[in-house]
């Protein structure tokens, strides 16, 4: 008699409305997301839109105009990367210089974006894709063939050696300034 007294019963009511409040809420939730557009996409069917910095895997790229690859072999790419994972022959021309050999040992670089910024033809360059996923590394020893066909599946990103350059010369009426007073004592 006394587990049936006042308080265990209103316990026992005041639990059961817990419950049904919190199954309410939680069928609420579920019913308000059943009807929601989903966040995911079908990767890779459907591929997310890359932002403009996104610097994902390396490529080698083409004159647009002419066709010619605007590699000229001058290495520094190959001087400046710490891990160094490129290594390049200089094929010399009359006209211009060509690399003979490009190759780039994409499992093992840094993504640190150096190479890119000493290119003085924006030859060198970060893609908008990652999209390069293996299981055997031999598929990211990537050769010159394999470095042009990559600049012309993907879209490179916004950063190019000059673009990068640029950005970190000093405004140009502050050049327009230093000149002017370097020129001040000589007159
Ligand atoms: S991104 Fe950095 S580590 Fe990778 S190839 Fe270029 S310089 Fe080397
Ligand atoms: S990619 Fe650029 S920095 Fe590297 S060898 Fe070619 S021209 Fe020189």
């Amino acid at each position: 008699m006394a587990r049936n007294g006042g308080r265990p019963a209103s316990g026992f009511w005041r639990e059961t409305a817990q419950l049904v409040g919190a199954v309410g809420r939680a069928m609420g939730i579920t019913l308000r997301n059943l009807f929601r557009q989903p966040v995911t996409v079908r990767y890779p069917d459907v591929p997310r839109p890359y932002p403009d910095r996104f610097r994902g895997i390396l490529a080698l790229t083409y004159d647009p105009e002419t066709g010619e690859e605007n590699c000229i072999g001058c290495r520094l790419c190959e001087y400046v990367c710490p891990p160094q994972v490129i290594k390049v022959e200089m094929l010399k021309r009359e006209k211009r210089n060509y690399a003979k050999t490009f190759t780039l040992e994409l499992y093992a670089c840094e993504f640190c974006e150096l190479c890119v910024q000493v290119c003085p033809t924006d030859a060198i360059v970060m893609l908008k894709s990652f999209d390069l996923a293996t299981a055997d590394r031999r598929d990211l020893l990537l050769d010159k063939d394999r470095l042009h066909a990559l600049g012309r599946e993907f879209e490179p990103s916004w950063a190019t050696g000059n673009r990068l350059r640029d950005m970190q010369a000093p405004p140009k009426p502050v050049r327009a300034e230093a000149k002017g007073e370097a020129k001040e004592p000589a007159e």
